[in-house]
């Protein structure tokens, strides 16, 4: 059952059940929306040739996906339409079929000979898999792609800092860090006599569809899809790379990559991404090793911190010194305090954080450098250390292009102390890591970053008129 080029350690069967006498092998595709450097799908390629069948894929499309608005479902759907075009080019048949995603897989698996899925790391996925793998009557099994190093081969237990993790990742990397190639394709499936909804028109598919419209599509900035993500980062490695350790922590700039939206949607692969950075020439190496540092360990970080705390998106996720610290400044007297919807209004009193939320709002993106800024004076303006984490993480998920993601999860948690270590004790955030604007001042150029964002929020209200 073991085909080329993928470890056996991406490779997980979900049930104990044998293959069947079907029509094709079904590849249901959740996390790795994507054509290329996509493990499941060449998993199914290489079995259905074995078998002498096609490969059909099919997704799931949900009107009520977990916080997901307007902006998101956009940019997933702007994937998902090159996607079917380019599989189509590659005589596989892509159907997109509106329904609960474990539901559309166990329907369609029907008369499927083996069904094979990706690997997703959040609750709900995991869930809707073990369902797919419960009511599919054949084998189900699933892919692990969305990560350079399956996350069992790194550790089998929560992590407790960068520091932790990075030595048990690096000492995989020769092994994982491997270009993959594509498996030609025995069989055609276009034939298949099956069929979902029209992806020709975005927003005639968008309109049918009951979702929250009150946060708008970034198209402008952000167009969805593999082939964009290729175009950003390849502008990044021609233009932008060489920068990166100066600049990465520098807002007002633009030299990083942009690659969390697409990653998040399993649009392009963090597998090429870094083959890619391994390619650039070896004057980048300072680039090459923080750039890395970021894609893999702090990225398959957060991936092992969802996977190994069950309540990943609750204030009792954070470590016990953490809740202790802050339970004891809990009433400590705070000198400013919003609603949830001041926050959101950008209505505080502090420029540089109302700019953050401003970027957040009308991009979809923030800045990492003032993520963490802005995450921390949520967590000094709110009545409560939970309600700050509640507001935190309902802000990112409703407006990041790359929220509800295990690094959303593990970023807002990180606010709050995970992965960090206990600092000097002070009012409200305890022995939490405090920032300042005066650090913002002294490290960056802050009013640069404030005069990118007004010129940002200018070209977003100039789209959407
Ligand atoms: C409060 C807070 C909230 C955050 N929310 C999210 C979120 O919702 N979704 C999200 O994807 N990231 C989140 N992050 C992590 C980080 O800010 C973003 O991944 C990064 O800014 C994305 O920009 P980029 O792709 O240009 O990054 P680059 O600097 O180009 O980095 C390349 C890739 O490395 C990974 N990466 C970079 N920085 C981090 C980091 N600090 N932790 C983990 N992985 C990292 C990302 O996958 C990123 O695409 C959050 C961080 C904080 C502090």
């Amino acid at each position: 059952m073991k085909p080329q080029d993928i470890h056996d350690s991406r490779i997980q069967s979900l049930n104990d059940e044998d293959l069947r006498r079907g029509d094709f092998v079904l590849y249901w595709m959740q996390q790795s929306q994507r054509a290329e450097y996509n493990h499941a799908l060449e998993f199914a390629v290489q079995q259905a040739n074995q078998m002498g069948q096609g490969v059909l894929v099919v997704f799931g499309l949900m009107d009520d996906y977990p916080e997901a608005n307007l902006r998101h479902y956009t940019f997933m759907l702007e994937g998902l339409q090159e996607t079917k075009t380019v599989l189509g080019k590659r005589g596989i048949k892509m159907i997109v079929k509106k329904g609960h995603p474990a539901d559309v897989a166990l329907a369609t698996g029907q008369k499927a000979s083996l069904i094979v899925c990706d690997c997703g790391y959040l609750r709900h996925q995991r869930q809707w898999r073990k369902k797919v793998a419960r009511g599919a009557g054949c084998r189900v099994v699933q892919i692990e792609s969305d990560v350079v190093v399956p996350l069992q081969v790194v550790s089998e237990k929560a992590e407790y800092a960068a520091r932790t993790i990075r030595p048990k990742i690096h000492k995989h990397l020769n092994d994982y860090l491997v270009d993959f190639k594509p498996t030609k394709i025995k069989k055609s499936s276009l034939q298949l006599r099956v069929s979902g909804i029209n992806l020709n028109n975005i927003d005639t598919v968008l309109a049918k569809m009951s979702l929250d419209p009150s946060v708008v599509p970034v198209s402008h900035l952000f167009k969805g899809g593999p082939a964009q993500a290729g175009r950003i980062f390849a502008d990044f490695l021609g233009q932008r790379f060489i920068n990166y350790v100066a600049n990465r922590n520098q807002p007002q700039t633009d030299d990083v990559s942009h690659m969390s939206k697409y990653l998040h949607f399993g649009q392009i692969s963090p597998l090429y991404l870094a083959l890619q950075i391994l390619k650039t020439e070896k004057r980048f190496k300072e680039a090459q090793d923080a750039y890395l540092e970021e894609l893999i360990v702090r990225r398959e970080l957060a991936m092992n911190f969802v996977h190994y705390t069950p309540d990943y998106d609750a204030y009792t996720c954070l470590p016990t010194w953490a809740q202790k610290s802050l339970a004891e400044h809990k009433k400590d007297q705070r000198e400013y305090r919003y609603t949830r919807r001041q926050l959101e209004n950008a209505k505080t009193h502090d420029d540089y954080w109302n700019a953050a939320m401003r970027e957040m709002k009308s991009t979809g993106f923030m800045h990492n450098y003032m993520r963490m800024y802005w995450g921390k004076k949520i967590l000094e303006w709110s009545q409560t250390p939970e309600q700050a984490f509640k507001t935190t993480l309902a802000i990112n998920n409703k407006y990041f292009l790359d929220g509800r993601d295990a690094n959303s999860y593990t970023g807002v948690a990180w606010v709050f102390g995970v992965h960090d270590r206990a600092w000097f004790e002070r009012p409200i955030f305890g022995k939490i890591r405090y920032m300042a604007a005066s650090g913002l001042e002294r490290k960056c150029d802050i009013q640069g970053y404030v005069r990118k964002v007004d010129a940002l929020e200018r070209q977003s209200r100039g789209a959407s008129v």
